[in-house]
């Protein structure tokens, strides 16, 4: 199998040749078809989420076919079509694990940062951990939902029955949820770098009702609003935006500080929650939905080869929608 590996923190990932590796207990080998490119990697790269791992295989939007099982793996065949998430592996017997919580798991394994990813040819998986995907819709368009997608919907199940909904930072994520709060009667108001008219017309044409620069008030006070773009800064800006009793709901796994901001921007029972990881049943949950909202990704297609350029690509923002690697 081939991989683009990545050897050091902020280097570039390097083509390498790799050992076929053979499924465990409890494990299935996929042919890595297409690989979405998240935000979260460009983290992993730069060395901005805790005890990395080293060398890694990038790669959490993993869309295949298994091509081998290992013992004991039940109701998954070979050629069948999955997708591997980031979460990759979890302990089920922590409080968390215990407690249906098992996102905040306290010895969990995640998909292209504490395994390998999918970012290659192949790849392995805990088979628990892999959503089957069925046949319709092709693998490129379906990458991004894995991440993109799932931390998506739980955050929008965490910001509630919000019918007036603020999307900050309009990428991967809020292209794919601007489709589905639309498709569930809400209204949507999609906040972009400030003059980055290109992407407010990308978000008005996915059904947002108002675009504008994340610098800007909306022009109805919003119900809640999920703020994907990594900048603390718009943190009291969405608080501004939101009523009395307005939720702010931090859908990424990094963001840089959140500066000091006025006490009356939290006052009124407005509440500031972060989403971390996913749970199966929200995997469930959005893959069921999904083909019935006809939602469309947008997947700018690089070569499995072209990693590197991709992430360069994403960190400055150069396509709107999502990057996905194709082998
Ligand atoms: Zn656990
Ligand atoms: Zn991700």
């Amino acid at each position: 199998m081939q991989a683009m590996v990545l050897n050091a923190i902020g280097a570039a990932l390097e083509w390498t040749e790799l050992p076929d590796r053979h499924p465990g207990p409890g494990e299935i080998r996929v042919n890595v078809t297409a690989c979405g490119v998240c935000r979260t990697d460009l983290h992993v790269v730069d060395g901005e989420l805790p005890y990395p791992q080293l060398p890694i295989v990038p790669g959490h939007e993993i869309v295949g076919r298994i091509d081998a099982l290992g013992a004991g793996v039940e109701g998954l065949s070979i050629g069948e079509r999955v997708g591997i998430p980031w979460l990759g592996h979890t302990c089920g017997i922590c409080p968390y694990c215990r407690a249906q919580h098992e996102n905040l798991c306290d010895r969990p394994i995640f998909t292209g940062y504490t395994r390998d990813g999918g970012f290659a040819t192949a790849t392995i998986a805990d088979a628990r951990f892999a959503f089957p995907l069925g046949g319709a819709g092709s693998d490129v368009s379906l990458a991004p939902l894995l991440c993109a997608g799932l931390i998506g919907w739980r955050s929008l199940v965490i910001a509630g029955d919000a019918h007036k909904l603020g999307l900050y930072g309009f990428g991967a994520a809020a292209h794919i949820l601007a489709q589905v709060a639309a498709w569930q009667g809400r209204s949507v108001f999609a906040f972009t770098r400030p003059g980055d008219s290109s992407t407010q017309k990308f978000a008005r044409d996915l059904g947002a009702k108002w675009a504008g620069g994340s610098n800007e008030l909306p022009p109805e006070q919003l119900d809640a609003a999920i703020i994907f773009a990594v900048v603390g800064d718009l943190v009291p800006l969405a608080l501004k935006a939101v009523h009395k009793g307005g939720r702010v709901v931090c859908a990424g796994i990094h963001m840089s500080d959140i500066p000091g901001f006025p006490y009356k921007l939290l006052w009124e029972e407005r509440q500031l929650v972060s989403v971390a990881n996913l749970t199966r049943q929200d995997g469930l949950d959005f893959l069921r939905l999904a083909p019935q909202i006809g939602i469309v990704t947008k997947a700018n297609r690089y070569k499995l080869t072209e990693a590197n350029q991709a992430l360069a690509d994403l960190r400055a923002g150069v396509f709107e929608g999502a990057a996905v690697l194709v082998p």
